[in-house]
């Protein structure tokens, strides 16, 4: 048993009957993506309730934890609350051929010893949750491509010096006699 890990031996063969599960239990590893997630170890709340259905265990409640990360644009340091939604039915052993002839890909199983691991199911709930380009805001203006210049800090902030290939296009432009003066020499 870990601090991730449900016994549901007691809700076997009693449809009707439910367990409420509440913990606060140190976020397991990997609850992320590249720039955000759920740092490991800490607080992941759990509220859930555990219903024993004919087929298996109904769970259903809400996960809660503290998303930390970095804005995709500007790197600034992303915190925020996320709350996410679970309603998961497991099925007995014993209705697992029934769960795979049925092709019902929802549906996870659980194991012989009746301890169901809630990790799998909280990592895709979680991950999935995350921004897969977080910002720190909508509109973030990001860095300058240039400099790394905070654009936040001064909209106006440009550059004189373009491109190096429009430099030279301009280098070009200035060698071109003037279009006013080559019309008048055709005349
Ligand atoms: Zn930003
Ligand atoms: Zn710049």
């Amino acid at each position: 048993m870990t601090a991730l890990t449900v016994d549901v031996q007691e809700l076997r063969g009693r449809p009707g009957t439910q367990d409420e599960l509440s913990r606060t239990v140190p976020a397991p590893k990997d609850l992320a993506t590249v720039l955000i997630g759920i740092p490991q170890g800490s607080d992941l709340q759990l509220d859930l309730r555990l219903e024993s259905v004919h087929e298996g265990v109904l769970m259903t409640g809400t996960a809660s934890a503290e998303v930390s990360g970095q804005c995709g644009r500007c790197l600034d340091e992303i915190r925020y609350p996320l709350t996410v939604d679970v309603m998961q039915l497991f099925s007995w052993p014993q209705k697992a051929q029934a769960a795979a002839d049925a092709e019902d890909e929802d549906t996870r199983l659980i194991p012989h010893d009746l301890t169901i691991d809630l990790e799998p199911v909280l990592r895709d709930l979680m991950v999935s949750a995350l921004p897969f380009q977080p910002v720190c805001r909508e509109g973030c203006p990001g860095l300058c491509s240039e400099c790394g210049f905070r654009m936040e800090d001064d909209p106006e902030h440009f550059h004189e010096q373009l491109d190096p290939r429009w430099a030279a296009l301009k280098d070009v432009a200035a060698g071109m006699p003037d279009p006013d003066s080559s019309s008048e020499s055709s005349t």
